[in-house]
């Protein structure tokens, strides 16, 4: 059996910011009938509680001009999978993930760590999967660097880009000073960005294949409005690049017994959907009305997901008989807006800031449509959590979102969600006013469309398979 490493910033059941966890979090087990994998992670400061029997393993120094720290490597299974956490102190025992100063020292160490854990450990891997531009010096190091270590020789790498906006832009004396990196590679061409080293591209570069998380995102990054000024890298390696659409774990979002929600129901019991909105209004300050559609939106609050055009359109959209609860955090802007329009509209629309997982699953169940109009959206999970929750997600026509939800069709009854196509509040307006129309007007069709919804499947069964196909293909 071959065995694969996953090497990514966050994974479920440890720690989470967005949809990176739960795609490494849940595909490992998709792979386990085939495939032995593990996951490498950092220690960060709030996996540190979720750590059971978690043991050391190895300890070994990372020597670089500009690091020279010890990593000590440990592990504890979860459900069959291996995890191996890289504890620095320093580095990684923080209040938060991301945007500090030192992320390019923090990164160098977690890359050339895992590297050297590879060559320390004998664990026989076959094939390194690393995720997102916090594991894009992987390839390289490995390839280039660790060529002629043993561990090292006959590795494969894939490389999985799930959001090319996220890039890992640091200055040369990162690559130099930080990853040790010598003159040839930092003026080759390979991992130069600007007046720096890009984490991600020297991943397009140096990967074997490299997979994003839907067909379609997949073709719009090799365009210039999407490939967020790396297309012509990607145009590159485009025969080597896949799309594979992102499952989810469909036993943890699963409202027949999600112990998260009040009320449980299946498709064919959706009268109890309607519970878990009556205590969802409640617990909100929302008016206690069964009848009234409930809007919601889980999401970080940045420009790619849209949000503005939502804010921006407000007025109209509160003008139809509709309220709307908003959960998460992001820009001050968004925020800002979202707290004026509960004192607005009263009682019709709530804001919880935060990341709040129960909370989230309690929006996914108690609401009848869930909002996404992202600016783009390389897959997208929440659309898909929604949906097997029978609420109807609302989205824009790209990337993931066009690959996951069918619009709604009404001279055929058929589709999971609404759509609309161009990136402005008058086309989110005039769908939205449809979709609320057929829910005061034809209700029989509405809940025929929640049932398509929820009988959608959104497993990794599928996609589990498409991975399968590009491991084999090395
Ligand atoms: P992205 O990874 O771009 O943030 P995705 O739709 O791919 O967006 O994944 C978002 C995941 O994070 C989903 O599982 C969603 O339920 C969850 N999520 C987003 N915001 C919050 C929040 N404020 N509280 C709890 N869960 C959230």
């Amino acid at each position: 059996m071959k065995h694969i490493l996953f090497v990514a910033s966050e994974s479920l059941p440890f720690v989470k910011t967005g949809g990176l966890a739960d795609v490494v979090g849940s595909l490992p087990q998709a792979l386990t009938s085939k495939y032995r994998v593990s996951v490498f992670i950092p220690l960060y400061l709030n996996v540190i509680p979720k750590l059971v029997d978690a043991k050391p393993v190895v300890t070994f120094m990372v020597s670089t001009p500009c690091i020279q720290q010890q990593a000590t490597i440990l592990k504890q299974t979860h459900e069959g999978i291996d995890f191996y956490f890289l504890q620095h102190q320093g580095y990684f025992e923080r209040e938060g993930l991301y945007g500090f100063p030192d992320d390019g020292e923090r990164f160098s160490f977690f890359n050339l760590a895992c590297v050297t854990f590879i060559e320390k450990m004998n664990l026989h891997i076959d094939i390194v999967h690393s995720h997102d531009w916090h594991a894009g010096m992987i390839p390289l190091l490995s390839r280039v660097v660790y060529k002629h270590h043993p561990n090292h020789k006959n590795l494969k790498h894939v490389f999985t880009i799930h959001n090319l906006a996220y890039q890992g832009q640091f200055p040369l004396s990162v690559g130099k000073e930080c990853l040790g990196l010598g003159d040839q590679i930092l003026n080759d061409g390979s991992i130069r960005f600007d007046d720096g080293v890009n984490f991600l591209k020297s991943a397009l570069v140096y990967a074997h294949k490299i997979t994003t998380v839907s067909p379609s995102y997949a073709q719009e990054i090799l365009g210039l409005a999407f490939g967020e000024r790396l297309h012509e890298v990607l145009r590159l390696r485009q025969y080597d690049l896949f799309g594979i659409l992102n499952g989810i774990d469909t036993d943890f979002w699963d409202p027949s017994k999600d112990p998260f929600i009040p009320y449980h129901y299946d498709s064919e019991s959706l009268e109890n959907k309607v519970k878990n909105k009556l205590v969802l209004q409640k617990k909100c300050g929302l008016k206690v009305s069964e009848n009234t559609l409930l809007l919601g939106v889980v999401s970080r609050l940045t420009w790619q997901k849209g949000i503005h055009l939502i804010l921006d359109q407000m007025s109209d959209i509160m003008g139809l008989d509709v309220q709307l609860v908003v959960l998460g955090s992001g820009e001050g802007h968004l925020e800002h807006g979202f707290r004026n329009m509960v004192e607005k509209y009263y009682g019709r629309v709530a804001y919880v800031a935060g990341y709040n997982e129960p909370f989230a699953h309690e929006i996914y169940a108690g609401c009848d449509i869930l909002l996404m109009p992202s600016l783009f959206e390389p897959c997208g999970l929440s659309q898909m959590i929604a949906m097997r929750y029978g609420t109807l997600p609302l989205v824009r026509e790209v990337g993931g979102l066009k690959d996951s939800v069918s619009p709604y069709n009404s001279a055929a009854n058929t589709g999971t969600g609404f759509s609309f196509r161009e990136f402005s509040v008058t086309d989110l307006y005039h769908v939205l006013r449809m979709s609320v129309y057929l829910y005061y007007h034809y209700p029989s069709e509405f809940e025929q469309t929640q049932r398509n919804a929820m009988n959608e499947d959104f497993s990794w069964a599928l996609s589990s398979e498409q991975y399968a196909k590009v491991y084999e293909s090395l």
